[in-house]
């Protein structure tokens, strides 16, 4: 008996001992992990605003202070210097058009047939101003704050300030090219509202201001290339940029290897300084509102010569488009957010009701007023239907994802101007808004004016991409990228207007100064033969690429590779991410990419045109870009504008920013094919602004 006692009291205390050890265990895993997180974290390279080039001193002072005391290049010099310049949409032709005029020699060069096909021809509701026509309150400042809130508070301060200081620079320098902005009946330039502003400060040309605005800035390129001073080179794709070490070691942008589309032929060309407005990369997703040529190559190919990627998870999908309607369709259309000025949006109160539209047994005009739910106006009172992009498109689809929504498909809400024609009459709507109604009725074949729009939000726009300091320079010295292709001023969500804005900025009134505090170090660089080694290995690179692409023969599609990854981009890394669903959809990625580099079929040859050659370029870029996406939005653990982690939200279900771990913009470093990118951080310190909690409710 003794014995059994001493027995169960041994086993007793073994237990306890065991599990008095296994929690020892576990506390110093915490301490370990804990240590290791803060190792790695000190290990994270940091930018600091030095390396950012931000110029010190009062916030509206700092633009003024850096155009003051920047080195300039006189007017002879200038002549003995090349740049190039990668794009012809609104920010590569205005830069183009700005840099010929003072006196640079310009090559110019664009995918498309003529430099107005750029896919900023396809803008539609209009650019932002802070001119305070209407005498409504706007300012500046205004302009600032609402696009670093817009933005989630991941932007620059200093970056965005400059935007909206010269914003007002962009409306005198188009109407004096004679953009057609709207007027009002006096004769003065009208103003609407967009998204994210209680200011009315879009100016417009009907629904077609990218076309006029890109008209303005093409008539500006054409008089230079008519003078001479810009050599334009359409149907020409950049495949790689140049480097070349200076006498202290230093690798500088020198030059491009471009294809020409129609020949086939591989060509070199050498210049001063590289700049690339190449546009967003929204096209990873197969369908998005973008132009089909849009593309992310330019900027994979600065990021693989070391310019860093900055936030590529930052991906903008717009609240109002043209629903999917089919498996066989390659673009969606964008109705403009001007339209949420006089277009109010709803789905039914009533499941019931809900069910009976999808299965097409009633319209949306036979439900009653009291039925509907305007769920913006009732979420959102200050702002309603005008609430920035990533809050209306993540209040559609929670809706859709309730039950409410209104097409066969569910995945839609409606967009009614019912309101709006009985207050200012069909006419007046017209007017306004005409040629996107005529266009929707085109697409979906139905009358808007008599029964509400079906919309559901789309990729649209890209915030992140490459990584510039205040002068718009990449880390790459000579290599500068503007436009949507650069990381941009927007932060984590842009504002509806403020990419033309942004866009013109940048080749207007801030590369033009800023590019020549690098090129005044340049004036005694010679001309270079594109014969040097550096130029003869880029084209050997090139062209081994091509000819391993041509050697697949495999049995898919470039397009159907590209949908596949698509489908995986916006089920895993679209509109709501989790860490769970980011590393199944990394794995799903690498799976494509294997599929695409051994299975893809490109027919025809390559020494000549061959679009399916064009797309499978631009496919292998896209698969790297889509992981680099899924990547930055795995570390990034939070919720803050268009990126929307399950995990980070409020009770009601907005975005939780999480600004003492993720108040920085990360930036990725190339290591090598088949490598996992390194991470680098800006930490983006407020000088000047309050952080707060996005209020658009009161
Ligand atoms: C449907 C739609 C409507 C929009 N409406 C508005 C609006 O109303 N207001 C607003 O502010 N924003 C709007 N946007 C956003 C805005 O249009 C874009 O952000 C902006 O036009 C981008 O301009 P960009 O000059 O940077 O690039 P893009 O206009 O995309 O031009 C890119 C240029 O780069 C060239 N290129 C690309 N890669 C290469 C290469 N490898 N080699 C050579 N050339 C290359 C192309 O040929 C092209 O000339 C809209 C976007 C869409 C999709």
């Amino acid at each position: 008996m003794k014995e059994e006692i001493i027995e169960a009291a041994k086993k007793t205390a073994k237990k306890v001992a065991v599990k008095a050890a296994k929690k020892a265990v576990e506390a110093a895993e915490v301490v370990v992990n804990k240590a290791a997180d803060a190792l790695k974290e000190a290990a994270v390279p940091v930018i600091t605003p030095e390396m950012a080039k931000i110029p010190a001193g009062p916030l509206e002072l700092k633009w003024t202070n850096y155009k003051n005391h920047q080195k300039l290049v006189n007017p002879a010099n200038k002549r003995r210097l090349d740049v190039i310049v990668i794009g012809t949409g609104l920010a590569g032709a205005s830069a183009a058009a700005s840099l010929a005029e003072m006196g640079f020699n310009v090559l110019n060069f664009c995918i498309q047939d003529s430099p107005r096909r750029a896919h900023s021809i396809a803008a539609q509701g209009g650019i932002n101003a802070a001119k305070n026509y209407q005498n409504d309150g706007d300012s500046v400042y205004r302009l600032y704050y609402d696009t670093i809130k817009g933005g989630d508070y991941r932007a620059r301060e200093a970056n965005v300030y400059r935007l909206a200081e010269v914003s007002n620079n962009i409306i005198d320098q188009c109407v004096a090219q004679g953009v057609p902005f709207a007027r009002e009946y006096g004769g003065l330039l009208d103003n609407r509202s967009f998204g994210g502003a209680q200011v009315s400060r879009t100016f417009y040309a009907k629904g077609q201001t990218g076309q006029q605005l890109l008209l303005g800035a093409y008539s500006a390129l054409s008089r230079q290339i008519g003078k001479g001073k810009v050599k334009m080179y359409t149907r020409y794709e950049m495949l790689d940029i140049v480097l070349i070490k200076d006498e202290n070691g230093e690798q500088r942008a020198r030059g491009i290897i471009a294809r020409n589309l129609v020949t086939g032929r591989i060509e070199r060309f050498f210049a001063h300084a590289v700049v690339v407005g190449s546009g967003g990369y929204g096209n990873t997703f197969f369908l998005s509102t973008n132009a089909m040529a849009s593309n992310g190559s330019a900027a994979m190919q600065m990021y693989r010569h070391g310019a860093l990627f900055a936030n590529p998870c930052y991906a903008q999908i717009h609240p109002t488009c043209i629903p999917k309607h089919g498996d066989f369709q390659s673009k969606l259309t964008l109705m403009s957010e001007s339209l949420r000025n006089d277009g109010r949006i709803w789905v039914p109160k009533k499941l019931e009701d809900a069910k009976r539209l999808q299965a097409g047994e009633i319209k949306g005009r036979d439900i009653p007023e009291e039925d509907r739910d305007y769920y913006l106006e009732r979420r959102y009172p200050a702002f309603g239907n005008l609430v920035p992009r990533d809050v209306a498109s993540r209040a559609a689809k929670e809706r859709c994802d309730k039950g409410y929504g209104v097409n066969n498909t569910g995945l839609a809400v409606f967009l009614d101007f019912s309101d709006a024609i009985q207050r200012l009459g069909k006419d007046v709507v017209a007017q306004k808004y005409g040629n996107l109604f005529q266009m929707y009725e085109k697409i979906v074949d139905e009358n808007p004016y008599e029964n509400p729009m079906m919309i559901f939000p789309a990729i649209h726009y890209t915030m992140g991409g490459i990584w510039v300091d205040y002068e718009l320079q990449t880390t790459v010295k000579g290599l500068f990228c503007i436009g949507e292709a650069n990381f941009s001023d927007h932060g984590a969500n842009r504002l509806g207007a403020s990419a033309l804005m942004q866009g013109l900025a940048d080749g207007y009134f801030v590369l033009p100064y800023t590019i020549q505090n690098y090129l005044s170090d340049q004036i005694g660089v010679p001309r270079m033969s594109t014969d040097l080694p550096e130029f003869a290995a880029a084209e050997k690179a090139v062209q081994d690429k091509i000819d391993r692409l041509m050697a697949i023969q495999g049995k898919r599609s470039v397009d159907s590779i590209h949908k596949e990854l698509g489908l995986v981009m916006w089920d895993f890394v679209g509109m709501g991410r989790t860490a769970e669903g980011l590393k199944e959809g990394i794995k799903k990625i690498d799976a494509i990419k294997k599929e695409f580099w051994t299975n893809v079929y490109i027919p025809g040859e390559a020494n000549s045109l061959n679009n399916e050659l064009e797309k499978a370029l631009r496919l292998a870029d896209f698969i790297e870009i889509g992981r680099l996406m899924a990547v930055d939005a795995l570390h990034r653990e939070e919720s803050c504008g268009g990126h929307f982690r399950e995990e980070y939200q409020t009770p009601e279900g907005e975005a939780l920013r999480q600004d003492d771990k993720f108040a920085y913009v990360g930036c990725w470093k190339y290591m090598g094919d088949d490598k996992e990118p390194q991470l680098i951080k800006e930490p983006l310190d407020y000088e000047f602004t309050e952080r707060k909690t996005r209020n658009y409710k009161n």
